[in-house]
């Protein structure tokens, strides 16, 4: 099997059982996750996915008026559901892994009523179960001290930072922008010393909106062309990162296997439509 396939292959679903939620800040909300499936789901796990810091899990969320059983078998639910009524997919990082409590924790974006996996990390409660496949994973920092970091990041791929940045060697130095609503969405980082974090705020004092993903963009334009090509992890909405692809690809020439970039989301596309969108010119990160 080739890498791309590996990395694809869904692997068996397991559920697992909300233990508790917090909110880490307005906007986010951390579901910690245990049960008896835990131990299967690690003893199975690629170890090199588990050992990436973007390693994600695909959800799978059926509809409550179905009572369908978890885990869910979608070969055959595919014979006996119109595809309306199949479980739907949502993907998420998971933000860290606690073999000790035999848990892990999903930092979920609570973006308002609109949507699944969002409104149900808003309302989990313990003992709800969820059901989910994977991990998949492709990043994890260099060990390389000197190699300088450039990370990019919105509310979605905070966790996925927030990982890289605890794995990263403490004589690293580099720059993070993170765009979030406001300053109170801000959350503490473990990171290098030499790593600044700059934190862009949508909410503007005037009372206006900036549009997702623009701040990056601008903020990304304002830096000057690295002189030494750095480790690039940039994750966040798709039409963001197409623009950060021409900036840091097309512009300053960076090469594509050296820059980690790719779409989380889409603004007005539910996870359903952004994945099919992938096939297609206007959802793609790099055209085909
Ligand atoms: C590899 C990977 C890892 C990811 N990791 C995380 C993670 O750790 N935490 C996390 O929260 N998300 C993460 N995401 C993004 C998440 O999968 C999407 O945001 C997903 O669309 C959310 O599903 P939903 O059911 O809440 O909303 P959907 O039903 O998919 O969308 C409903 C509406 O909400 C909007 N919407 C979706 N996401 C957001 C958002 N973040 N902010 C504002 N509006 C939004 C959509 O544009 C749409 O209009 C990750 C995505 C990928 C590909």
């Amino acid at each position: 099997m080739n890498e791309t396939a590996a990395r694809r292959r869904p692997g068996p679903a397991r559920v697992l059982t909300v233990e508790r939620t917090e909110r880490i800040s307005p906007h986010l909300v951390r579901v910690h996750l245990g049960g008896d499936d835990f131990a299967a789901f690690l003893g199975a796990a690629d170890p090199e996915r588990i050992a990436m810091t973007d390693k994600y899990v695909k959800l799978l969320f059926a509809k409550p008026e179905l009572a369908l059983e978890p885990p869910y078998d979608l070969e055959e639910l595919r014979q006996r559901l119109p595809l309306e009524d199949l479980p739907v997919r949502r993907t998420y990082t998971i933000r860290s892994i606690d073999a000790a409590t035999g848990t892990f924790a999903i930092d979920f974006v609570v973006h308002g009523d609109e949507g699944i996996a969002g409104p149900w990390a808003a309302a989990a409660q313990p003992g709800d179960l969820l059901t989910f496949s994977g991990p998949g994973g492709q990043f994890a920092p260099s060990i390389d001290p000197h190699l300088p970091r450039l990370y990019f990041a919105d509310e979605s791929a905070l966790p996925a930072v927030a990982a890289a940045l605890e794995e990263t060697p403490a004589s690293a130095h580099g720059l993070v922008l993170i765009e979030v609503g406001s300053a109170a969405d801000e959350i503490e980082l473990r990171r290098p010393v030499g790593v600044e974090v700059r934190w862009l705020h949508r909410e503007r004092p005037d009372g206006t909106v900036a549009p997702h993903g623009s701040l990056l963009v601008e903020a990304a334009r304002a830096l000057a062309a690295p002189e030494i090509v750095p480790e690039v992890f940039a994750h966040g909405e798709r039409g963001a990162m197409q623009q950060l692809r021409r900036l840091l690809h097309n512009e300053w020439g960076i090469e594509r296997r050296a820059l980690s970039l790719s779409a989380y989301w889409a603004v007005g596309r539910a996870e359903d439509g952004f994945q099919a969108e992938k096939r297609e010119p206007a959802g793609q990160i790099f055209p085909e």
